[in-house]
């Protein structure tokens, strides 16, 4: 293993817990318990389990069974309705290459999101939205109406809103906004500026901060989290992208969160601790646990 895939050293425990408001477990190195150990010895002690696809999102919901402080939230992603529909002959996904469903194989794959949602470990439905950096023109169709899908199955069981938004913000707010949001929505790995977070406070909706926040190019996100009411944002991994520097391009793992709370309280001004308070609160009320 070289220095550069290296995982990063543990950092400074916090001294209020926190949770990781967005991760992926099943795409990380080691087991479900040695990730958990390592993100709890440095006060992370709570993590949300995302699915991206039906297996991945079955998975995310027996892990969360399994273990006290897993949440689950389930759904397919954004990228991944249009591979259902329009089949994916490169198969770089990673379920590899896929023959082309149509609308029922979508139909299909979402009534199985809707049953997992139905589940009590499961108190999210995401990760869901608009992806325009990875899909092209011939998949927007399908991307949307299973974006408007999830909306209607996270309002029907209650459940808490998980939204992937890459490039993509003004139809993600547009969507949301014709469908009526449920009454918790988060924004998973933040990526607006400070206008558009001014809107999401106005809606109520909630902005989970990764790693990102830390890069140096990142100056529009920090401001955005600079104006975001403190009783609305979250923290999050995205684990394994998205590792915060110093340790950039790195593997990310939940017991990194530490270093993007610092990076956080030092644009707000504010010590760890409260920082830490804050998150943990939000994050909790985020997903009603
Ligand atoms: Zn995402
Ligand atoms: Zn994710």
């Amino acid at each position: 293993m070289s220095a550069k895939d290296a995982p990063p050293p543990l950092p400074e425990p916090l001294l209020v817990e926190v949770a990781d408001s967005h991760t992926h477990l099943d795409m990380q190195s080691g087991t479900v318990e040695e990730a958990l150990e390592k993100a709890a010895a440095v006060g992370v002690t709570t993590v949300v389990q995302v699915g991206c696809d039906v297996k991945g999102s079955r998975w995310a919901a027996e892990t969360a069974a399994a273990h006290a402080r897993v949440h689950a939230a389930v759904a397919l992603h954004p990228n991944e309705a249009p591979r259902i529909v329009l089949g994916d002959p490169d198969g770089w996904s990673r379920q590899g290459a896929r023959e082309a469903g149509g609308d029922a194989a979508l139909d299909d794959a979402l009534a199985e999101i809707d049953r997992l949602a139905a589940l009590p470990h499961v108190l999210g439905v995401g990760e869901t939205g608009l992806d325009f950096f990875r899909t092209g023109p011939e998949g927007m169709a399908a991307q949307e109406r299973s974006f408007r899908a999830h909306i209607e199955i996270a309002k029907r069981h209650g459940k808490t809103l998980v939204i992937h938004d890459r490039e993509a913000h003004a139809d993600v707010l547009r969507v949301l906004d014709e469908e009526g949001a449920p009454d918790r929505t988060v924004f998973h790995c933040y990526s607006g500026d400070a206008a558009m977070a001014e809107i999401c406070a106005a809606e109520g909706y909630y902005m989970s901060f990764a790693g990102n926040v830390t890069f140096k190019n990142a100056q529009p996100l920090r401001d955005a989290l600079a104006v975001a009411p403190l009783d609305r944002i979250l923290v999050e991994t995205d684990a394994p992208f998205l590792t915060p520097a110093p340790f950039r391009g790195r593997p990310n793992a939940p017991y990194l969160v530490p270093v993007t709370v610092r990076a956080m309280a030092g644009v707000r001004g504010i010590d760890e601790n409260a920082m830490a308070e804050a998150l943990a609160a939000n994050t909790a009320r985020a997903f009603a646990y």
